[in-house]
């Protein structure tokens, strides 16, 4: 898949990283320059925030997605953005590389149904509660009504586990590669709720055979409006690409190693 000079899906495996929201532009130019040098090839940032609090931060809106489209121009780095309503889909698409659908949304069919005429490719994130089956199920409303470029993202699930903020469901990524033909990314922030947990799981998404990366990355990450608890520090995201390194070379080629397992039903 084909998002403006990045091949998704193919050899290269694509980071995307940036804060969980879009607070300033000084925070989204300074972790664009700085994730750009440490290998990003795309920029994350929600400027329309989905929060289990209506009184928490919401996002700065249309005002977040010009600073992102500014850190674009700055660094060249593609932008990807949540989209949480149908009503937004045309204003995000006008700024976003790429319209992120947040967990909570994977079961928003009409907005899915409308991202199907938006134009742009699509990360699809796993529900909290949804099978595989589902997300397929919800990638085949982007798809069936016009759109084929869809991303599936593993983010963890709820389970009864406790020690950390969702499962990680590893499984999901060898899964999702041998049943279809589109590119799976995870998301280890989400999944692990603390950064001293994110490179570790990072890199199992890598060794299963991951197409990429959205990872969250803040100046400072204790003064986050969301999700500082697991945002890398700037070293941090450094650190974590460098030690990734010599474990790209082990990303299993999908068609050799899942039919040398037998596949898959
Ligand atoms: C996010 O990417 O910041 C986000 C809200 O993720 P999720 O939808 O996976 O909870
Ligand atoms: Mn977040």
């Amino acid at each position: 898949m084909q998002v403006g000079n990045i091949a998704i899906g193919g050899d290269e495996f694509v980071v995307m990283a940036g804060p969980c929201a879009v607070e300033s532009e000084r925070q989204v130019l300074d972790t664009a320059e700085s994730v750009a040098k440490a290998g990003a090839r795309i920029l994350r940032g929600g400027a329309y925030k989905p929060r289990s609090s209506p009184y928490s931060f919401q996002g700065l809106g249309v005002e977040g997605l010009k600073i992102l489209s500014r850190a674009r121009d700055l660094t060249g780095l593609a932008i990807i953005t949540e989209v949480m309503s149908e009503t937004d889909v045309e204003v995000v698409a006008e700024y976003a590389d790429i319209m992120q659908v947040g967990a909570r949304s994977m079961e928003n069919f009409s907005l899915l149904e409308r991202l199907g005429t938006c134009g742009r490719p699509v990360l699809l994130k796993r529900g909290m509660t949804a099978t595989l089956e589902d997300l397929l199920r919800s990638a085949q409303f982007i798809a069936a009504s016009g759109n084929p470029d869809v991303i599936l993202c593993e983010r963890g699930i709820r389970t009864f586990e406790t020690a950390t903020r969702n499962t990680f469901d590893v499984a999901a990524v060898p899964v999702l590669k041998t049943v279809c033909h589109l590119p799976v990314i995870v998301d280890p922030s989400h999944a692990a709720g603390v950064r001293a947990l994110v490179p570790v799981l990072a890199r199992a998404g890598v060794v299963v055979g991951a197409d990429g990366l959205l990872v969250e990355v803040h100046p400072h990450p204790d003064k986050a409006a969301s999700d500082g608890e697991q945002s890398l520090t700037f070293a941090q995201f450094g650190s974590m690409m460098l030690d990734l390194e010599p474990y790209l070379s082990l990303r299993p080629n999908a068609d050799r190693l899942y039919a040398a397992a037998g596949g898959f039903d």
